[in-house]
């Protein structure tokens, strides 16, 4: 039996992890949930796995939860604040945290279970583009085992070889691909970008999510995170990880090998998937989402990403290559421009040049302590909102 705190347990990828975890409740006990604001979906899921604690950011929230659920008889303890977060993904109880809270909110508690030593499902990408270096530094000086839950990179986690430990060359392998959907804009004449709207860009063709992960979708930053996730999981350089436009989301990423070989992994769009892999794992077991029929796949189709649609894209790889603090100020200025478009603050387009003018104004420095990167990441915030204001 395995103990497990879920950071973001009230988001798309919490839910998700909830559908697989109640399929198991013989392998998995939950041992703390967190969210932000949503109270009530928060009672109801400590209603129904009863765990230890809870977690919300509001002391208030918190107050009004605890004489809830001790009206219905749920001992769970309810915990609030930033710190309480950091707490529950730390517990010696814990063994597995599920990191999937959304943006630069995550990297605490993220990395204050690195440094538990804890087994950590990464679905928070936002933790590595802001300080992969250090966190990945940190989980190997503490034994913590990082699983990716993003479905590019479980699915090049499940074509690299079993033992891979950081070696591409001895691997064998010559590049990474990660397929990108091109989400609801792929197709749509360029002179429209400007007047898109946010609920056109939150309706993703293939997957439901949070909004915040389907601006970034929309505008493929999510895409250039993701290359820079892929760095610091695989320790891939930029010229080695590739990105192919792949509107199916049928294959979810591929290992391209020398000797001509690609490996991928495929499955229907349906984040139990990595999910149930990452917890399984080395092992594997039921996730709960449809099976893929492969009869009915009439067509796969693979094209190269444009830029000028996407210029998101080239930013995150340009920031990756810059190296030190330019993909925490990259993170954080994307960060302030998706909530602004969500607000109809700026448009779509302004969402890269936003981004392009944050990173123009800082010079690189390490990102090599904690505080250096929540530092960057403040500054670059309050830069962004001033450039909209
Ligand atoms: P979501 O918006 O649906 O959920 C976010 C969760 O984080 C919620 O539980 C929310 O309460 C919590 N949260 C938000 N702000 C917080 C804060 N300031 N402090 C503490 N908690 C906070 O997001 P999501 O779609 O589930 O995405 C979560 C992460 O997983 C993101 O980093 C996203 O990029 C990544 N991801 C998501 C998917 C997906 O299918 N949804 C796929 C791959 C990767
Ligand atoms: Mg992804």
């Amino acid at each position: 039996m395995q103990n497990i705190t879920i950071l973001g347990a009230t988001g798309s990828i919490g839910q998700n992890t909830l559908a697989v975890l109640r399929q198991h409740p013989d392998r998995y006990r939950v041992f703390a949930l967190t969210a932000h604001r949503q109270k009530d979906k928060l009672r109801e899921q400590c209603r129904e796995f009863k765990p230890e604690y809870a977690a919300l950011d509001d002391a208030a929230d918190a107050a009004t939860l605890r004489d809830e659920l001790r009206e219905i008889g749920i001992k769970t303890e309810v915990l609030y604040g930033a710190d309480a977060l950091s707490e529950v993904a730390a517990a010696s109880e814990t063994d597995i945290v599920m990191a999937a809270i959304v943006g630069a909110a995550g990297l605490s508690p993220t990395y204050a279970a690195a440094k538990a030593g804890k087994k950590i499902l990464l679905a928070n990408k936002e933790v590595l583009v802001m300080a992969g270096a250090l966190f990945i530094q940190t989980a190997k000086e503490h034994d913590a085992k990082i699983l990716p839950v993003d479905s590019e990179h479980n699915a090049i986690f499940q074509a690299l070889p079993l033992d891979f430990s950081g070696n591409l060359a001895a691997a064998g392998v010559r590049k990474l691909w990660l397929t990108a959907s091109g989400g609801p804009f792929l197709d749509l004449p360029l002179a429209e970008l400007a007047k898109v709207t946010p609920e056109q860009a939150i309706k993703h063709p293939n997957w439901t999510m949070g909004k915040k992960i389907s601006v970034d979708s929309a505008s493929m930053m999510n895409k250039g995170l993701e290359v820079i996730e892929a760095h610091w999981l695989f320790n891939a350089p930029p010229e080695q990880i590739g990105v192919v436009v792949h509107p199916q989301s049928i294959v979810h990423s591929l290992v391209e090998y020398l000797d001509g070989s690609l490996i991928a992994q495929l499955g229907a769009p349906d984040m139990r998937i990595p999910i149930a892999h990452a917890l399984a794992w080395p092992s594997r077991m039921e996730s709960g989402a449809a099976r893929l029929d492969l009869s009915s796949l009439s067509k796969l189709s693979f094209t190269t990403p444009d830029l000028a649609r996407f210029p998101c894209l080239g930013l995150a790889y340009d920031a990756l290559k810059a190296g030190g603090i330019a993909p925490t100020v990259l993170n954080a200025a994307n960060e302030v421009a998706a909530a602004a478009f969500l607000e109809n603050r700026i448009s779509f387009p302004d969402i890269a040049k936003l981004v392009a003018k944050t990173l123009d104004y800082f010079p690189i420095m390490p990102a090599d302590t904690l505080e250096a990167v929540l530092h960057a990441d403040r500054q670059a915030r309050e830069k962004a909102l001033s450039i909209i204001a």
